[in-house]
């Protein structure tokens, strides 16, 4: 038998079972960082792999950053109903496949998504009980020189994504919680604690 406290006649959601969470936040602000991070020193949170039509950067793998796939096999996912959410974020299409989702959450386990505000919203949208957490630069300057630092995109491309990151920023409002990336070390460690923290609030 499990040794879980039982607050209450049949819950909804029963005690043990952890809410999805979500990471958004502004292209450039550290999300796969603390992602990696969190892949690296938390492996109990299980993180969910994204279908992309984006062409891997350098280091990135097949079904580990993302499953890399071309518009056909994005549109039979979607025809298919395979993703959970789906959105168009600077000229490429992301996805999070929804049946990964739903097995690990009903097996108890922590389950973390990185997706951009249109997913956020989305995901709000069919799992109300999911958790959103806002991921918020220091300053708008620290967020210009991590999205040029980072050295993956073009002049146009950050252009693009700086454009996106305004209209982002401005959202922080709708989501549950706000972590504001200085330190990816303590970022990942507040997430981890509200994961782990079942009550909601
Ligand atoms: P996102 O996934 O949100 O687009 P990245 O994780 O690719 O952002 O990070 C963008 C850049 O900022 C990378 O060069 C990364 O090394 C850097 N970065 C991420 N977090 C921090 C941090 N806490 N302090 C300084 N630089 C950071
Ligand atoms: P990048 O190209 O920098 O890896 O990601 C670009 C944006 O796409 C980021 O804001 C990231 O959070 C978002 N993203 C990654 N996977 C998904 C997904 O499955 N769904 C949605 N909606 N956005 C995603």
């Amino acid at each position: 038998m499990s040794s879980a406290v039982s607050r209450g006649a049949t819950p909804a959601t029963p005690d043990r079972q952890p809410r999805l969470t979500v990471l958004s936040g502004p292209s450039g602000v550290g999300k796969s960082t603390v992602v990696a991070h969190m892949r690296k020193v938390h492996p109990e949170v299980w993180l969910s792999v994204s279908a992309t039509t984006r062409k891997p950067r350098p280091g990135e793998r097949h079904g580990v950053q993302y499953f890399f796939v071309d518009d056909e096999e994005f549109d039979k996912l979607i025809a298919n109903g395979e993703l959970l959410e789906w959105a168009e974020f600077a000229g490429n299409r992301y996805g999070t496949p929804r049946q990964a989702v739903l097995d690990h959450l009903a097996a108890g386990e922590p389950v973390l998504l990185e997706i951009d505000l249109q997913g956020a919203r989305l995901v709000r949208e069919s799992m109300p009980e999911a958790r959103l957490v806002f991921l918020a630069p220091p300053s708008w300057e620290e967020l210009v020189r991590r999205l040029t630092g980072r050295g993956t995109e073009s002049a146009e491309v950050i252009e693009r994504r700086l454009a996106a990151a305004r209209v982002e920023l401005a959202a922080e409002k709708e989501f549950d919680e706000t972590l504001v990336n200085t330190s990816v070390e303590d970022v990942s460690r507040e997430l981890l604690a509200l994961m782990l923290n079942n009550s909601g609030e």
